[in-house]
């Protein structure tokens, strides 16, 4: 325990490519940790078992790190308070269920999925808000033990309270009140047994003695469920601290339908994790015009949580643009600069990759530029006409990029294999050949009709540039159907 006893923690679910969201609440938490002389830790929530994978976890982990963010206690540091993965904790919570259960807190709900898609649906269209209508709660304990015996399924949900409000004071929000009756029954603990989100998540961060939360605004509301757990348990609340979400500039959520918002992204395409970080520490400080070149150290000397601004934190790309070149203008040594662009190059194996595919596709190294260029540009500058050369009119090409672009997500590993059989299986969903969905793809992918190959190109890539070049490529040609060419 160090001297101030702060404990923070990030709570990343691995069910996605790593957020820059992430990394503006964790960098949060890293610089509150490191001005009260506390902790910051790394916990994995992986209780959402169908969208959690180790592929997400390691990118996570990777993404953190590359921010600079360096935890104390984690999943692959260890710690005093582990395991660190609640998937690898799964075993602890049911005592906690149980104390709940025998102390009548929390009943057990034997209604089928089928019967809670009909209370919704007949609560949603009288214009009532769906929550959980309690038809459980009726059954005495003898019911219930029979119902068990007869091996009836259920899941274990918290008992709210009928009246009055649930007040507290947020770190950022200040006084907060929501009425118990907007509150749902949360399950606990789902059929399977594991715990859900918000089960795991208080009793982990009362077990890991964090003694702060903070994390994004859209959790506000799940306060009320998560301090009554606490008063359940009569354990000593954290103190919650809700940040605003970062959105786009037209104030809507970042999302990766609008702008690229993983980190993985943002490292491809050479930005440098200082002015990452700089750009979203600025949201965090009060300074001066001038001022705006922070490292992490400046951050932590700047950073005052009793004086944070409430003001949505705008993604302005123009901004973070402006800053990390002007990290590498007036930041690097010549040589580290050269140290810095070798070892972006070197990420992910791109180039290596690369020359891999290449070597057998050249007469000359000089025609490398032109033939691998294309994984290491931040930015194709897409001409609509390089899709001239392709058979397929605009508007069967436009259909075929839509339709890659969502199907894309499904995939779980991002390797060549899975990627190909993907595209195999659009093509045959869309009743194509294989060869007319790839002729478009090439071109939105590595801006020419002449290249690496597709698959092994779209895995060096990977999902987040794939995603945004095949968006952009899509914006491309929507023009040339909208001009009649
Ligand atoms: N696992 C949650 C998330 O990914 C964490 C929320 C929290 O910090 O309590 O958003």
């Amino acid at each position: 325990m160090t001297a101030s006893g702060v404990r923070v923690r990030i709570a990343p679910s691995p069910t996605g490519e790593p957020h820059v969201g992430t990394a503006y609440i964790a960098l949060f938490n890293y610089l509150f940790a490191k001005k009260h002389g506390g902790e910051f830790i790394l916990r994995i929530e992986d209780t959402d078992a169908t969208r959690s994978t180790p592929e997400f976890e390691t990118k996570v982990l990777d993404a953190l790190k590359w921010c600079g963010l360096e935890w104390s206690e984690g999943p692959d540091v260890g710690g005093p308070y582990g395991p660190y993965r609640q998937s690898d904790r799964k075993d602890m919570y049911q005592p906690y269920a149980q104390q709940l259960l025998d102390k009548g807190h929390a009943f057990r709900c034997f209604c089928t999925p089928e019967r809670l898609t009909e209370m919704r649906e007949a609560q949603r269209s009288s214009g009532k808000p769906p929550k959980y209508d309690g038809l459980c709660l009726k059954y005495s304990a003898e019911e219930v033990s029979a119902k068990m015996a007869s091996g009836e399924s259920s899941v274990i949900r918290m008992k709210i309270p009928t009246e009055g409000s649930c007040d507290f004071t947020d770190g950022v929000y200040g006084d907060v009140s929501i009425p118990w009756d907007s509150v749902d029954m949360q399950v606990l603990i789902k059929g399977d047994g594991m715990p859900t989100y918000h089960m795991a998540n208080v009793i982990d961060d009362h077990l890991m003695k964090i003694t702060h939360v903070a994390r994004g605004e859209e959790w506000l509301s799940s306060v009320p469920k998560h301090i009554l757990l606490y008063r359940y348990f009569e354990w000593d609340e954290p103190v919650f601290m809700h940040l605003s979400l970062m959105r786009n500039a037209d104030k809507s959520k970042l999302s990766k339908r609008k702008n690229p918002t993983s980190i993985s992204y943002y490292s491809a395409l050479g930005y440098i994790p200082e002015a990452l970080m700089n750009f979203l520490g600025l949201f965090f400080v009060q300074i001066a015009e001038g001022e705006e070149l922070l490292t992490i150290a400046d951050l932590v000397e700047k950073f005052d949580p009793e004086n944070l601004s409430k003001a949505g934190a705008i993604f302005d790309i123009q901004k973070l643009d402006w800053l990390n070149g002007r990290w590498i203008r007036e930041k690097m040594s010549e040589e580290e600069f050269r140290d810095r662009v070798l070892t972006w190059a070197m990420e992910n194996d791109r180039l290596k990759a690369g020359l891999g595919l290449s070597q057998s596709r050249i007469s000359k190294l000089g025609e490398l530029p032109e033939l691998m260029g294309f994984l290491l540009k931040s930015d194709l500058n897409l001409d609509p006409s390089a899709f001239a050369k392709i058979k397929s009119p605009p508007e069967e090409i436009l259909e075929i990029l839509n339709t890659v672009q969502p199907d894309l997500e499904k995939i779980l590993e991002w390797n060549v294999e899975a990627i190909e059989a993907e595209l195999r299986a659009i093509a045959d969903r869309m009743g194509k050949k294989l060869k007319v969905i790839v002729a478009p793809l090439f071109v939105a992918v590595s801006g020419s009709s002449r290249s690496l190959p597709l698959f092994d190109s779209m895995a060096i890539l990977g999902r987040s540039v794939v995603r945004q070049r095949l968006k952009l490529a899509a914006q491309a040609v929507a023009a040339l159907v909208g001009s009649g060419k």
